[in-house]
């Protein structure tokens, strides 16, 4: 799909990054230590986008804080998946009143997917005062201008949202939250349009990242100790498409294979109709790739998959998946599942069941059907009630998790290699870590160190996780 590609450039950055000197500046006359807060909802390319905001605010000479009553700027990074993440955020937007009624001088911010939206952004702009500045999904690049235009005339409210197809800006500074496990964004937007999804319209067109600017930062991340890197895009599958330089996401993945050092490459999210045989003979073939797809299927119902705009059928779904599994015998599938799509039979929802049994998903993130404004979907006839979806949902959920339960049972008495990034919230256990195919493992080991591959041995199981002891 043809688009306008926007290259910031050089300059234009540098410039931003002058203009975080000078708020460091200003702040040094003002604050003997200046506190930041960034809330970040949503997904994982919001989490990289809020490690860029974080990486500007260090720049400025912030430190962060998780308290909203001691930050000097605080920076809520906002999702617009469902309409329960809207509602959720714009309810502890409001709570922040109080502390702008202890501290006017603070900042208020609002960015991401929900403000890129003209509503919502007009809703801020109506009934949400207290925030001073709301900027797009395409200005993020620009954020030290946007907050230094707030600091030097606080009567001005400013709001950035402009509807671009296709921004790219390299050279941001990243203030990642783990040296051990990095997000590493391949591409931008999507052109897929699935019928219920929002994200076409706030992320803009797909752009890939060009393969030399993603090789250096996989490197720089390596190189740094990073053990654990996770490519993003909304379909990392159509990476390249764009660039016409004949190279596709498997080629890609060749690439920072080759990179020297022990590390694991993770990558989400693929679009299965763009999943093809070179891509998994690809994952089999590089040994730092890990054994994991996540493979969002939405529904087992052909009609539902049409409704959606899908573009594969259920049979397409479960060919591609023993595929998967024949060239990777101990692959991981996780998958999204959407229940109560407007028009789902109970029959259709059997035919999710059924899918569901017979794929036999390690894991399965699911969902009632949200209604999002200016998606073709809202405008479909939904007769179905919310006690109905909700006793769906129940049944689905009842099942994935003792399939969840079985897969995981399975582990127990085996020695799984497990990279280790962080201490366990389990108080019988020491630390905590992951699998090469993302399993959670909470371990039994002080010996276990951070950011370190340890070989555990499986010895109990939940729906959600492993536990074992350090060999
Ligand atoms: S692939 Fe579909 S569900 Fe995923 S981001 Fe794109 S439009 Fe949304």
């Amino acid at each position: 799909m043809a688009y306008k590609r926007t290259e910031i450039s050089e300059r234009d950055i540098q410039r931003q990054l002058d203009i975080c000197k000078r708020i460091k500046e200003r702040n040094d006359g003002l604050y003997s230590s200046p506190l930041a807060m960034v809330d970040t909802y949503g997904c994982q390319q919001n989490e990289a986008d809020s490690e860029k905001i974080r990486g500007y605010l260090r720049e400025m000479g912030y430190s962060f804080t998780q308290n909203e009553e001691e930050a000097d700027v605080i920076v809520i990074n906002t999702c617009a998946v469902r309409e329960h993440a809207e509602m959720r955020i714009l309810g502890n937007v409001g709570a922040l009143n109080h502390t702008k009624k202890k501290n006017p001088n603070q900042i208020i911010a609002l960015c991401g997917c929900m403000v890129q939206q003209e509503h919502m952004a007009e809703k801020i702009k109506r009934s949400f005062r207290l925030v001073d500045l709301v900027f797009g999904t395409h200005e993020l690049w620009r954020f030290p201008e946007l907050l230094e235009q707030v600091m030097s005339d606080r009567k001005k409210r400013v709001f950035a949202i402009r509807d671009m197809e296709g921004v790219i800006a390299e050279g941001l500074p990243h203030a990642r939250d783990s040296g051990i496990k990095a997000w590493l964004s391949v591409m931008y937007g999507c052109n897929n349009f699935c019928t219920y999804c929002v994200v076409p319209y706030v992320r803009g067109r797909e752009r890939s990242r060009l393969p030399e600017d993603i090789l250096a930062e996989a490197k720089a991340l390596v190189e740094g100790g990073c053990k654990d890197i996770t490519l993003l895009g909304q379909n990392v599958n159509s990476y390249g498409r764009d660039l016409g330089m004949g190279m596709d996401f498997a080629d890609l993945l060749r690439q920072i294979n080759d990179i020297p050092g022990e590390f694991l490459i993770r990558f989400m999210t693929s679009h299965p109709k763009d999943a093809t045989e070179k891509l998994f003979r690809t994952m089999a073939e590089c040994e730092k790739c890990a054994r994991h797809i996540h493979l969002p299927v939405q529904s087992g119902s052909a009609g539902i998959l049409k409704a959606m705009n899908r573009v594969y059928t259920p049979e397409q779904y479960m060919a591609l998946v023993d595929l998967a599994r024949e060239l990777m015998p101990d692959l991981v599938i996780t998958t999204d599942i959407i229940v109560g799509f407007p028009g789902e039979t109970q029959e259709d929802f059997e035919d999710t069941l059924r899918l569901v049994e017979r794929v036999r998903f390690d894991a399965a993130f699911t969902f009632i059907y949200s209604k999002r404004s200016g998606t073709p979907a809202a405008k479909m006839p939904d007769p179905v009630t919310r006690e109905e979806k909700q006793e769906r949902f129940d049944r689905l959920l009842a099942l994935q998790n003792a399939i969840s339960g079985e897969k995981h049972a399975a582990y127990v008495g085996k020695v799984m290699k497990v990279l280790v990034d962080d201490v366990s919230e389990d108080e019988r256990c020491d630390f905590r870590g992951r699998t090469n195919g993302g399993r959670l493992v909470h371990i039994k080991g002080e010996d276990a160190a951070l950011g370190e591959f340890a070989d555990v041995k499986i010895t109990g199981s939940s729906t959600w996780a492993l536990f074992g002891e350090l060999v």
